[in-house]
Order: C-alpha cells, then structure tokens, then sequence
C-alpha cells in the first residue's frame, strides 16, 4: 500500500524530522505537530534548527501560536511580533498574528499584580510558583498557604518542579475576560471556580452560579486551589497530549489525592456515594466511563471513584509515585499499562476490588 499526504505528515509527526531535513520539510511537520496540539515539541524543535528556522517569519508564527496554546502568551510575543515584521500573519482560518497579541495584551492588562514567588528548593534560584492576586483577606489566605502546596508537590513530583504561575481574582467579570484571552476564546462554565492546565492556574472564588456557602470552609476552597495547581503540575510535567491520553478518573483523582489533606471531608462521603450510585443502578459506572465521559454524566460519583481509586492505585507509596507514573505514561502513552508498571495492578481490576469492598462495608 501507497502512503498518501496524510500517512507520510503522520509519520513525520510521529517521529520529528531527521535533523538534515530541509526548512520546508521542517516548517511543515510543525504545522502538522500543531494540529495535533505538540505544542511543547514545535518549540523544542525551533531551538534545536534555530540557525536555518529564525530566518522564517512562518517558523516564528508557529513557535508564537505554540506558546500562545499552552498558555505564556509573554513567551508568544516577541515570535508573534517577529512573524509581523518578516510580513507572515497567520494561515487561512487559524488565529492571526493580530489577534493572538491583543489576547496576549488583555492577559498583561487583566491579571492581577504579581504577589509572591516561591522557590522550591535552596538549589533553584527560579520561582516554582508565581501568586497574581490583588490584595484581599481571601488572597492573603491563599498567599500564606503556597509553600505547603510546593512542599506537596515536591512530594508528588521531586525537584525540579514545572514553574507555574497561579492567577487569583475576585470579580468573576474579570476571571471571565481573562480565561477567555489565555484559553482561546474559551469561557469558563458557570460553576467553574477555577482550572488548571499547561503552566498556568487560574481561579475565582466568587462563582454567581455556585456561590460560597455553609458546605465550603476555607479549607475546602484552599484545597480547590491545591487541586488546580495539581491539575497544572501534571499537565505540564508530562506535556504534549496530557489531556488527550490521560483517563478521566486519573486526572481527577490524581488531583484530589494531591489535595487530601485540605478535602478529609470529601473523601469520607464518597464510599457512600458509590454505594448509593450501586444501590440506585445495580452496578457501578463502567470502566470506559471514567476514562472517556468523565464530565458527560454521573459527575459527582465519578469524582468519587476517581479519588478512591486513584488512592487505591497509589498504595502506600502515596502521592509519591506519581513521578514514577507520568514517566512510565510517556514512554508506553498509555496510562492504563503505566499504571500497572508502577503500581504493579491493572486499574479495571483495582476497580472491580474497590467496589467489592465498597459493596461488602
Ligand atoms: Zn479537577
């Protein structure tokens, strides 16, 4: 069989160009990459051909746009305005050089001020975490309570951690315009206080659709934060195709045990809710449900499997196998046959036992 076009860019996808391949050549394959959201290996690629590549106003299109989608539109600009120079704005029906600076300007203007850095280990002279937060008694919580979020993650990740910048607003008109212009136009849903993702978090406290209330000590909402920066460490620790290849109830139940110091309520509801969940259906969320319709139903129970399970998964070593994990998941990019390398259990069958023990209680 003939490979077409498509097979052959895939394949160049796939495995990088060959270092003596043409600028062309090169140039297409990070087109192609980025389609396919290898946003991390279009700008490791650029550094290592940057003799022939920083020539191309194009090469510095692509390099711009791949900062601009995980997240350092700071990082974007100097390409994005080197792309405009060298008279390249942009492919038909992908975003302009235009408008990926003023999403980049709306970010400058928009975030609150920079309130603290911390570094993570005495070695490290740069920030492991930067705090934007305009000052408030709730900012201020926050603020006191990062070096044990970074001595969390140090648990969970070793040194050196991913530097991630963490964004805190109060006006949730604000937190709106923002996460539109760093997360390409997206919005954030009604009740979604917060996210985190490649390099950045960003959260809101004051929700209009899921106001603060009784249920919500500031404990709970410091570990919503901790979750979300969770989110951020481990999208950025593994980079491209975090999202695309890790199962759902991982993401989230990853996140939570990160964060179980902080949720000691959550994870004493949620057996019950599993329980119930059983007792109502018969049977408990399928297995491929966790993994691909995470968010599509059932929310609530799925976060609490996700968090047993991945607890479970875990085992005594804790929140410090998860180094061990998103390592083995990049080399197999396959969660599932990671999980079993490090954690020595298949997780459909650590998920039947969980619900077996559930069932038995
Ligand atoms: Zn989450």
């Amino acid at each position: 069989m003939r490979a077409g076009p498509g097979l052959l860019l895939l394949a160049l996808a796939m495995a990088g160009p060959a270092p003596a391949q043409d600028p062309t050549t090169v140039l297409e394959w990070m087109r192609q990459g980025s389609t396919e959201s290898r946003h991390g290996a279009i700008i490791s690629l650029y550094h290592s051909r940057r003799a022939d590549l920083s020539r191309l106003p194009e090469a510095r299109y692509l390099v711009g746009h791949a900062w601009m989608r995980i997240h350092r539109p700071d990082e974007a600009r100097p390409y994005l305005i080197a792309s405009r120079v060298g008279g390249f704005e942009g492919y038909d029906r992908w975003d302009s050089v235009g408008l990926m600076l003023d999403r980049a300007r709306v970010v400058e203007e928009v975030r609150p001020p920079l309130a603290r850095e911390i570094t993570a280990t005495a070695e490290e002279s740069a920030p492991a975490l930067r705090a934007y937060a305009a000052p408030s008694d709730w900012s201020t919580r926050v603020l006191r309570e990062l070096p044990s979020f970074v001595e969390r993650a140090l648990q969970a990740l070793g040194k050196p951690l991913p530097p991630i910048d963490m964004y805190l607003f109060e006006s949730w008109a604000t937190y709106e315009r923002f996460f539109s212009a760093l997360f390409v136009g997206a919005s954030p849903t009604p009740r979604q206080r917060g996210t985190g993702n490649r390099n950045v978090v960003v959260y809101c406290k004051n929700s209009p659709a899921a106001p603060v209330d009784a249920r919500h000590g500031t404990r709970y909402l410091l570990g919503e934060v901790l979750h979300e920066y969770a989110h951020a460490l481990l999208a950025t620790r593994y980079g491209d195709l975090y999202l695309e290849r890790v199962p759902g109830w991982l993401n989230e139940g990853l996140a939570d045990c990160i964060a179980e110091e902080y949720f000691g309520s959550l994870f004493e509801a949620s057996p019950e809710l599993v329980r119930a969940y059983v007792g109502a259906h018969g049977a408990p969320p399928p297995y491929k449900d966790l993994c691909h319709h995470f968010y599509d139903r059932d929310e609530g129970t799925h976060y609490a499997v996700g968090r047993l399970l991945a607890r479970e998964m875990l085992g005594r070593r804790g929140v410090g196998a998860i180094r061990d994990l998103l390592e083995a998941a990049r080399g197999t990019r396959d969660f599932g046959r990671a999980l079993e390398q490090v954690c020595g259990r298949r997780p459909e069958e650590a998920y039947r036992a969980l619900v077996e023990s559930l069932r038995g209680r």
